[in-house]
């Protein structure tokens, strides 16, 4: 696998290169050249797959000759080792659930993905690497968990103190191994800055061999498109035959960009769908051809609160480039809080289905989308987390106590391990020189 950068000022890179870097230099994003279609054949036995064949046919087609078959197996073996269940909620309408992984939620897949290929590249090196990643919540615990007891990897993270929710604080400070985290004190954006500093410090980076682990990473997309076919693999398992239409709640359009992949390989996909919060930059933009970012607001799907999102170029050169193009790959659809709620709260009391508030703003797009249309599809919506990982808002809305998964109530009686952090960064440096 051969890829730019969007910006075409830093020069083609393998892909261990990519992995490694995340960003480069030019600050653009990485995008391989060539994503191939998917020969017939596949399409025609796909029901008969696992998500891990799956994954290893994709994967195969992308990285060619990269990695070796059982290399390429063990490292898909090791990372998608749980199930993405389509659940048919209502006629024609299916929830995919991707909420089955250790962090109950999607970013699952991308983590454990890098994760295991970056420990495959480093075990070929022999060498040994820090990632540093600042996270608001939700990154944090699927990437600790990712790289949990990965060979040749040290991982700090950073949290603003008191911003995150007890279940995510949990999820990151009670593993422990080679995952350490750090509670800053200060925001979201202290943390990060604090990460970026590290990276451009020449003390700290000709001591370790620093790398990010940030969402723009491409060895996180690839994953994703994974599910893509997989869904299609469980409808046409039943019997369905309908134009098939995807729902994505979107927040930096990583999830949707994947699906995007899948249908340049050939995923017959009739309609993609950009659901967001009120932080509707996209949808926006899918109005009006105009693309304006803004600061990020507030909402109760917080994960999707990005006012600029960072895979905005790569889903718009994979729709086409030209806004022509774009928008017949894509439509917009935004809810608010309000409407948010209304949702979770209609569908738990028609059908008893508990959805995340990501999930209804999902839920919400694909219903308007559906009622615009004329011919009748498959619509399916894309669960990017389990509800219990949103308890306050889930029973405060729905007026009713919910179950919580015994993965996640184990871990709250679980005892925080974290090392308190100031904002100034030589505090942080002091800390990261005292490591052996
Ligand atoms: C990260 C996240 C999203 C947004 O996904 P993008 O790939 O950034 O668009 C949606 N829902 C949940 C629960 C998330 O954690």
């Amino acid at each position: 696998m051969i890829l730019y950068s969007t910006k075409h000022e830093s020069p083609d890179v393998s892909l261990e290169e990519a992995v490694f870097r995340g960003l480069p230099p030019d600050n653009g994003l990485y995008m391989p050249y060539e994503i191939p279609t998917l020969p017939t054949s596949f399409f025609e036995k796909i029901e008969n797959l696992s998500i891990s064949e799956i994954a290893f046919e994709v994967t195969k087609a992308l990285l060619g000759d990269d990695i070796a078959d059982n290399d390429l197996q063990q490292i898909i073996a090791s990372s998608i080792n749980f199930e993405a269940p389509l659940v048919e909620i209502e006629k024609d309408t299916f929830v995919l659930e991707l909420f089955h992984g250790p962090s109950m939620a999607f970013k699952d897949f991308g983590a454990r993905f890098m994760a295991a290929l970056m420990s495959y590249f480093l075990q070929k090196s022999h060498q040994d690497i820090h990632i540093l990643v600042a996270t608001s919540g939700d990154t944090g615990g699927a990437v600790a968990q990712g790289f949990y007891n990965t060979p040749g990897i040290k991982v700090t993270i950073l949290y603003p103190k008191g911003k995150v929710s007890d279940i995510q604080e949990k999820q990151l400070t009670t593993l422990g191994g080679n995952v350490t985290a750090l509670e800053v004190d200060g925001t979201f954006d202290d943390c990060q800055r604090l990460v970026k500093s590290a990276f451009l410090d020449t003390e700290l980076s000709s001591k370790y061999n620093l790398a990010s682990a940030n969402s723009i990473n491409i060895s996180r997309l690839i994953p994703q498109s994974f599910y893509y076919f997989s869904a299609y693999a469980q409808l046409k398992k039943l019997g369905y035959s309908k134009p098939l239409v995807f729902c994505v709640p979107s927040g930096n359009f990583g999830n949707l960009s994947a699906g995007l992949i899948a249908q340049k390989m050939g995923l017959p996909v009739k309609m993609f769908i950009a659901a967001t919060n009120v932080n509707n930059i996209v949808p926006n933009y899918l109005a009006t051809g105009i693309y304006e970012p803004k600061p990020s607001k507030e909402t109760i799907s917080n994960a999707m609160d990005v006012g600029n999102p960072s895979n905005f170029v790569r889903m718009q050169i994979l729709a086409g480039e030209q806004y022509t193009e774009v928008i017949k790959h894509i439509v917009g659809d935004f809810s608010d809080d309000v409407a948010t709620r209304a949702t979770m709260k209609e569908v738990f009391e028609r059908t008893g289905y508990v959805m995340c508030p990501h999930t209804a703003v999902a839920y919400r797009g694909l219903s308007s989308y559906v009622q615009h249309q004329g011919e009748e599809v498959s619509g399916v919506l894309l669960s990017t987390a389990h509800y219990a990982k949103f308890l306050d808002v889930v029973e405060e809305t729905l007026s009713t106590k919910v179950a919580i998964p015994e993965r996640l109530s184990a871990l709250l009686s679980k005892e925080k391990v974290a090392i308190p952090m100031s904002t100034v960064f030589s505090d942080f440096k002091k800390y990261l020189l005292s490591l052996s």
